[in-house]
């Protein structure tokens, strides 16, 4: 049998290379921070969800040291059989805390999360309303779930509350959207959002994974930008983004919301419990985070102050209240090629084009870390310009 499919997958993989769709991985040969290698050479990273600049932090990696000598490597457990360490409480009690939220149960990634919160909760009669661009994890997990399904435009509100309408018709409705859009850096419209709910009667859930320790003054996320701490059900996030960017992920929100998922979850009940390293340095990364502001402070300064010089010096770069700059280039193969020259430059970031994004969308999508000095700042603003210019973008 192998014998024909191998055929048959050397010759779709080979289309997806003609396509100009095949992935490739860039090997990097040093802990991930501002500064990175890559084949040798010291690049400037600027495509990491490191966004607190935590992901090399020495206190988070001590307490991953500490957290293995105590409690070990390993749990070889689900949760609920012999996975449950009191670090696993003491983390989801920070997460709770830190959203202003009742409870929180953690999982092995957010995918897994996503995966698992839809299904326990809803059923045929139930309706979720989804954005159109939300996370392929979102998309899955609701796949998973026999509820009827509604689509709105990205960040469409007039198209919600029609979707809306037609799912009054429903027993419980569902509202669901990513905090921070990753291919353009907007925030949804949770205020709007939420006043539809009211309106018409429908719970709200939003994945942090881009916006948590980012969007909101103190860095809690999209329900603390627009003043809703504790009013949406259920959100869920990552610890491999702003969060120290190793894995876990986590569901946080309503009481019975998350006893229910402990009971009938299926990435909770089925896959092995958080590594207690991890969750050490989890714990004492929300403790970080309590104790100070300054990351939050030090990111959003540099955001501010990329973008507004990214735009004085004629980019045209997306509207963005994340730490996310999409630099619009428009055409697939330029934004290849210049992705490729700032990699020569010492600038690492990646272009995206279709289908990741719009037919005639592609772009090069900049992450802005706390990690990031001004100095490295100045220097991916100078390698764009010198770039833009030798490509004919800027005059
Ligand atoms: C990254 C991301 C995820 C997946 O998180 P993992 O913990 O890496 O599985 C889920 N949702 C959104 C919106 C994300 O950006």
């Amino acid at each position: 049998m192998y014998t024909e499919f191998q055929e048959y997958l050397k010759k779709e993989l080979a289309q997806i290379d003609a396509d100009g769709l095949y992935k490739r991985e860039r090997i990097i040969e040093s802990a991930q921070g501002a500064e990175i290698m890559v084949a040798g050479k010291k690049c400037l990273n600027f495509c990491a969800n490191n966004y607190l600049g935590l992901a090399d932090n020495p206190e988070l990696i001590q307490a991953a040291k500490e957290g293995m000598d105590a409690r070990g490597f390993g749990m070889a457990s689900v949760r609920f059989i012999c996975g449950c360490q009191d670090l696993h409480k003491t983390l989801e009690k920070k997460i709770a805390d830190f959203f202003g939220t009742e409870d929180t149960i953690l999982y092995a990634a957010c995918f897994d999360a996503n995966g698992g919160v839809f299904e326990p909760l809803l059923g045929p009669d139930d309706a979720i309303i989804s954005d159109a661009l939300n996370h392929a994890s979102i998309i899955d997990g609701v796949r998973l779930c026999k509820a009827q399904r509604f689509r709105y435009a990205n960040a469409d509100m007039a198209d919600l509350e029609k979707q809306l309408q037609d799912a009054q018709k429903c027993r419980f409705r569902l509202i669901v959207t990513d905090g921070v859009f990753s291919m353009d850096g907007n925030v949804c419209p949770l205020d709007k959002i939420y006043e539809l709910a009211q309106k018409y009667n429908a719970m709200v859930m939003v994945d942090e994974s881009h916006s948590a320790g980012v969007v909101g003054k103190t860095g809690r996320g999209v329900t603390e930008h627009y003043n809703l701490r504790g009013k949406v059900e259920i959100l869920t996030g990552t610890l491999g983004k702003a969060f120290g960017g190793a894995m876990g992920g986590f569901t946080t929100g309503r009481k019975e919301i998350i006893d229910m998922l402990r009971q009938r979850s299926r990435p909770y009940l089925f896959s092995n419990s958080m590594a207690p390293g991890l969750v050490a340095a989890g714990i004492r990364m929300f403790d970080m985070m309590t104790e100070t502001n300054t990351l939050q402070d030090k990111l959003h300064a540099n955001t501010e102050y990329f973008i507004k010089k990214m735009v004085e010096a004629g980019f045209d770069c997306k509207p963005s209240q994340s730490a996310i700059c999409a630099v619009m280039l428009y055409d697939a193969p330029l934004s290849q090629k210049f992705a490729a020259k700032l990699q020569e430059e010492g600038i690492f970031v990646t272009g995206f084009y279709y289908p990741v994004v719009p037919k005639g969308q592609a772009r090069i999508r900049v992450q802005v870390s706390a990690a990031h000095e001004r100095e490295h700042l100045d220097r991916c603003i100078a390698a764009f310009t010198k770039i833009g210019k030798e490509l004919g973008i800027l005059k």
